[in-house]
């Protein structure tokens, strides 16, 4: 099946499903389950659970009946009872430089997103863990978009699955996962760290935990008991401002988490064996791009082993913020790497798909419009 075809099936599948629901509620999602725990006959071993969980996360197969090397009375009863696909619908927005934005509708008719960002050799997706975010970055798209629900664990995990079918591969391709979508991850946490389980499973994607990224926004008591999880991810953790009073005017959970105190917490992160952390900068015009605001950077993050990312800020309708210019974003580097702080300067992807960090805003369009997409979704609410 070719991709736009991979497209209209599900299209008109999501018509069908969306009859079924008027009356039916859904059936529950094995990608809920952990991979171990998938439902097998009675008296069946091990063996029937991996079984499964390989055509499900390794071959990403949908259709439980075409499952053919398991019981063919199994597969007609994993049919009538359960789901594989957690969405009913999946629209594809793709951008010139390659990545594709995806919009998935789910049982309940709210929306996520996930980008697909293939690089050379490597296939990558940012996921979402939630419906929105409650954080209410003032810089982020999905922040003014305000807070919908939690993603479930299959939610979460089934955006990987979902993007490796509809653009036509196989899962086990997908080797490096972000989770930078929308939502704070470590507010959903149990769901955030189950669909982690599953995609570490060797009996499910296998994926180096290595390769995973989670972000936050910076929330020190989740972020130690991230650390005491056994699962050597990278963190990345949204800082933005070095100073408490610039944090604070751009990003409303720094009124309940001074910085000195995410800082201190990475310093946990680390001890406990954490590896590096990731500081996620966004590049505000006249708001956290001063030279004071670099030098102050360096000073906080002396000791730390960190690589911090300086993001050009991407634009969004109705942010009423501007990216700094490239000479001050430069120069704000340059100060970071004379106090041997490692720097990058990193361009999005998928800007003009509405696909971009901070754009992500449920938009059938490649603008984003936080706006008119919060309208909808009151809409489709009432
Ligand atoms: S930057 Fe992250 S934490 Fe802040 S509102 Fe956006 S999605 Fe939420």
């Amino acid at each position: 099946m070719s991709r736009d075809e991979r497209v209209d099936h599900a299209t008109s599948r999501s018509f069908a499903n969306a009859l079924a629901l008027l009356t039916v509620e859904p059936r529950p999602c094995l990608l809920d389950l952990p991979p171990a725990e998938l439902p097998v006959p009675s008296g069946a071993g091990e063996y029937r659970a991996r079984q499964l969980a390989s055509w499900l996360y390794q071959r990403g197969e949908r259709d439980t009946v075409a499952m053919t090397d398991l019981p063919t009375a199994w597969r007609a009863e994993l049919a009538e009872r359960w789901r594989v696909d957690p969405f009913e619908r999946a629209e594809r927005f793709p951008s010139v430089d390659g990545s594709v934005r995806y919009l998935f509708t789910l049982s309940d008719s709210q929306r996520t997103e996930a980008v697909y960002m293939p690089y050379r050799g490597r296939k990558t997706v940012c996921v979402s863990s939630m419906v929105g975010c409650p954080a209410g970055c003032a810089f982020c798209a999905t922040g003014a978009l305000g807070f919908g629900r939690n993603l479930s664990r299959g939610e979460i995990v089934g955006q990987l699955l979902a993007v490796a079918w509809h653009e036509g591969f196989a899962p086990l391709e997908l080797r490096n996962v972000v989770l930078m979508g929308m939502g704070e991850a470590l507010l959903n946490y149990d769901a955030a760290i189950g669909a982690i389980r599953t995609m570490v499973a060797s009996e499910a994607l296998g994926i180096s935990p290595r390769r995973v990224t989670l972000s936050t926004v910076g929330l020190p008591s989740r972020i130690r008991r991230l650390a005491s999880e056994g699962l050597p991810l990278v963190l990345a953790v949204s800082l933005h401002a070095p100073d408490d009073a610039t944090r604070r005017s751009i990003i409303p959970t720094a009124h309940a988490y001074p910085v000195a105190d995410i800082v201190a917490s990475l310093r946990d992160w680390q001890a406990a064996g954490g590896r590096r952390v990731t500081i996620e900068y966004t590049m505000l015009d006249g708001v956290n791009d001063a030279h004071w605001q670099a030098r102050a950077l360096a000073a906080l993050l002396e000791g730390l082993v960190v690589h911090v990312n300086l993001i050009p800020f991407n634009p969004w309708k109705g942010s009423g913020f501007r990216s700094s210019p490239k000479e001050r974003i430069d120069a704000f580097a340059r100060v970071l790497e004379g106090e041997r702080v490692r720097t990058s300067v990193r361009f999005s992807r998928g800007r003009d798909a509405g696909a971009a960090c901070g754009q992500l805003a449920l938009g059938g369009s490649g603008r984003a419009d936080p706006a008119s997409a919060r309208r909808q979704r009151a809409a489709t609410a009432s």
